[in-house]
């Protein structure tokens, strides 16, 4: 038996959209990316891609209100009540208190965080790259820098605070997409 209520966590470039989307698969449950969500509300011009595009173009954090309302919208959202695959969310120590009580007004907890661990000098290389085939607006190496220093300051502390709570999971996200899947199933049963 797989946990189906996750949370994938890393450094921007870590492999967590791609880690998410074989899960997605394997399981059968959806993965809930506010990165995602947020660039899809950019290109359709609504209320919230308009407040969080200056902040996405820089690299620095979306204001947790507006993330928060994002993302409580989506788990609420009857697919998600079998399971999901939390991307990029939460990144701040608030949006992780905001999850725990929508997840508990759901009656539905967190099952796992599974932090994947990789170096640094790799991530930027591979966001580099990413950026040459994508075009994202935010791949570009200032721009980059600073989404390392952000997941530092605000998002890495997560890591002890899931650990807390007795649902981390670290697992090597150095090596093949393969290699990497077979560590994340195994942190998952
Ligand atoms: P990456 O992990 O490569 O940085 P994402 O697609 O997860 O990419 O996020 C892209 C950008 O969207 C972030 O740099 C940030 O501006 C915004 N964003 C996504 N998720 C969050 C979040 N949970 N809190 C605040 N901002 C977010």
């Amino acid at each position: 038996m797989s946990a189906t209520r996750l949370l994938l966590l890393g450094p921007p470039g870590a492999g967590k959209g791609t880690q998410a989307q074989r899960l997605v698969e394997g399981l059968g449950i959806p993965q809930i990316s506010t990165g995602d969500m947020l660039r899809a509300a950019v290109a359709a011009g609504t209320e919230v891609g308009r407040l969080a595009k200056e902040y996405m173009d820089r690299g620095d954090l979306v204001p947790d209100e507006v993330v928060i309302g994002v993302a409580r919208e989506r788990l609420a959202q009857p697919d998600a009540g079998k399971g999901f695959i939390l991307d990029g969310f939460p990144r701040t120590r608030a949006q992780a208190e905001a999850l725990d009580d929508t997840l508990g007004e759901l009656g539905t907890p967190l099952e796992r965080c599974v932090s994947l661990l990789v170096n640094e000098d790799e991530v930027v290389d591979r966001l580099l790259k990413r950026a040459g085939i994508e075009g994202r607006a935010d791949d570009n190496e200032a721009t980059i820098r600073n989404r390392m220093q952000v997941y530092k300051d605000q998002t890495e502390p997560l890591v002890a605070y899931y650990r807390d709570k007795g649902v981390l999971r670290e697992v090597d996200g150095m090596g093949s997409v393969d290699e990497i899947a077979v560590r994340v199933e195994e942190a998952l049963a």
